[in-house]
């Protein structure tokens, strides 16, 4: 069965949304960025035929695979299309401890291990080289090494921020402190028109988000 895809066109970008399979329904994102013909792959969840038909759709090469973290529904596939894109894996330098932890986590939520290709782990907030510059924010609090990635107009928000929602604590390295604080700090880091793409469910506009936040951030810290 063929994945629901969407295709958004925002700017110099193509963003597809291909949302994986149940039980998580993680997003996943193929960017690409029309000057340079350049594409990346955000979170390769379950199924990676689906992934890959989406990247394929797309003309131009799959530069790199980014993580905004590591748990089981969004790395379902991170071996496979890593082998078979040949790009290298970006995560930050945070985030290792839940990765080379794959195993366990895929055992306890998808009933798997799960394989971790060679990651190249980042520290702080670079903005990453590649497709006009993708500006990295640290986002910890649903995960000790999340992050947000930010293109020009838009922005993949992982599991730290959901239209309306965010993400879990509870989890091993979850902390709700931390997470309220992370969510304000990107929020006030974007321009009200970004277009926000998370990692479960649908995208919503940051100046909502900002809105909403305001009202709800008090009550979530
Ligand atoms: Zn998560
Ligand atoms: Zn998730």
């Amino acid at each position: 069965m063929q994945p629901q895809t969407e295709t958004h066109t925002l700017g110099d970008y193509d963003v597809t949304v291909v949302v994986t399979a149940p039980p998580y329904y993680e997003n996943c994102m193929v960017v690409r960025h029309r000057p340079s013909g350049a594409k990346v792959i955000v979170d390769p969840g379950a199924g990676a035929a689906g992934i890959l038909a989406a990247a394929q759709k797309m003309p131009g090469d799959v530069v790199a695979v980014l993580l905004t973290h590591g748990h089981p529904d969004h790395i379902a596939s991170l071996a496979e299309v890593a082998a078979v894109t040949g790009a290298p894996v970006f995560a930050h330098r945070a985030e290792q401890v839940v990765l080379d932890a794959a195993d366990e986590w895929g055992q306890a939520l998808l009933g798997r291990p799960v394989p971790v290709p060679e990651v190249k782990y980042f520290d702080d907030e670079p903005t990453l080289d590649m497709m006009g510059g993708i500006r990295v924010v640290t986002t910890p609090g649903h995960t000790p090494g999340g992050v947000c990635f930010v293109f020009d107009g838009f922005a993949m928000t992982g599991d730290t921020l959901f239209m309306q929602g965010i993400g879990r604590t509870d989890f091993p390295g979850g902390d709700s402190r931390q997470l309220a604080a992370s969510i304000r700090r990107f929020l006030d880091s974007v321009p009200g028109d970004t277009v926000l793409f998370s990692g479960h469910g649908p995208e919503w506009a940051a100046a909502d988000a900002q809105k909403w936040w305001q009202a709800m951030g008090p009550m979530m810290a």
